[in-house]
């Protein structure tokens, strides 16, 4: 089959294979593939609008003992530099961005052994009654596989109980790559594929809205990036609960695994890719973290129909040595010089009725 009719199938939500993905992947021209996916997105969503979110994320804790080697954030147990913020040390944060409009809170951090489930449970209770109008998209699966084990629970009931003190929803952090031998390069002590691929399925048996996502660029192959899109996608076919799909490349510069960072070019190839290989999942968000806002522009015409959200305060790319910042006016700036209306989201991804700043 042509590359041309592989990608007009999968502009108009048609299934790529495995093997036609991995060959728009490497063998389609960039314009193409970009062209196709934007025609999918302009499909799934209003052409004119790209959402965002007004959020932040507290890293509570950057004390682990996972040790990824692609991560320069945290800290063994009993490092001098390692911290844990009280309660009040995360309300206060929490505070700060509820100020500023913030609805959604993403507190994240290492896999630390010192904290218990009723630590997170108190956190989850006082956030909520404090702030009722913010929503916890909060932890990832190596922090809840992680508090299952502490705890010596089924991770279902880790999840039951974290839902009953607040936590909205689950983020689709700590992914990477879902293929066994990528994982032991970067994170041989995190959770397995199927142990991320279980998790993900029992926060949505629960209702948890949830996301996907996949850091790509340390040591994987394209065939293995497209294999972690696979995996991804036969799980949504079963379970329809990722609300979006979020790609972003590994920062390299301050971690013991070193390496290349990808280029642009790379990044807007993988965002189209994955707009046209997971015809099942609704949203791809431009993740201008770590690429910055103009590339986040350009993600834009690749598929992307979301801009991520303002995160106020972030430390764990920044630790990477990444240097992005943006206020919610830069993001809107951005969206609308690169030719869309700004959107302002809830994390269920429903738009809000709180109105876009003005343009000036
Ligand atoms: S990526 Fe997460 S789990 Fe891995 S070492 Fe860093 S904080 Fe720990």
């Amino acid at each position: 089959m042509s590359l041309r009719s592989m990608l007009d199938r999968a502009a108009n939500g048609g299934r790529l294979s495995f093997d036609e993905g991995v060959r728009l992947y490497l063998e389609a021209d960039l314009h193409d593939l970009g062209a196709a996916a934007h025609a999918r997105r302009v499909q799934l969503h209003p052409p004119d609008l790209v959402t965002y979110v007004i959020d932040t994320t507290v890293n509570y804790t950057n004390v682990c003992n996972v040790h990824c080697t692609f991560c320069a954030f945290f800290r063994p147990e009993h490092h001098r530099e390692g911290y844990t913020m009280s309660h009040d040390e995360v309300l206060a944060r929490v505070k700060h961005a509820a100020d500023q409009g913030a609805t959604q809170i993403m507190i994240q951090g290492g896999v630390n052994p010192e904290l218990r489930v009723e630590w997170f449970e108190e956190l989850f209770r006082r956030v909520c009654a404090e702030y009722p109008h913010v929503d916890l998209h909060s932890l990832s699966v190596s922090e809840i596989v992680g508090l299952a084990r502490i705890e010596n629970l089924p991770v279902r009931d880790v999840l039951q109980r974290l839902k009953t003190a607040g936590m909205k929803s689950l983020p689709g952090a700590g992914a990477e790559i879902l293929v066994e031998r990528v994982r032991k390069r970067i994170s041989a002590r995190k959770v397995k594929p199927e142990e991320w691929i279980g998790v993900m399925r029992e926060a949505q048996q629960l209702g948890m809205p949830t996301t996907a996502t996949m850091m790509f660029g340390s040591i994987e192959t394209p065939q293995e990036r497209i294999e972690h899109l696979n995996i991804i996608r036969d799980l949504q076919d079963e379970t329809n609960g990722f609300l979006a799909f979020i790609p972003w490349y590994y920062i390299p510069y301050k971690t013991p695994l070193r390496g290349k960072e990808a280029t642009g070019l790379e990044y807007l190839r993988v965002l189209a890719i994955s707009r046209l290989y997971l015809n099942n999942i609704p949203h791809l968000q431009a993740s201008w973290l770590t690429p910055g806002l103009k590339m986040g522009q350009l993600a834009l015409f690749y598929g992307c129909d979301d801009m991520g959200g303002t995160i106020i305060e972030e430390q764990v790319v920044h630790d990477a040595g990444n240097t992005n910042e943006a206020s919610r006016r830069d993001l809107e700036e951005a969206i609308r010089s690169a030719g869309f209306k700004p959107a302002v989201r809830n994390t269920y991804w429903n738009l809000r009725e709180e109105p876009v700043l003005s343009a000036h």
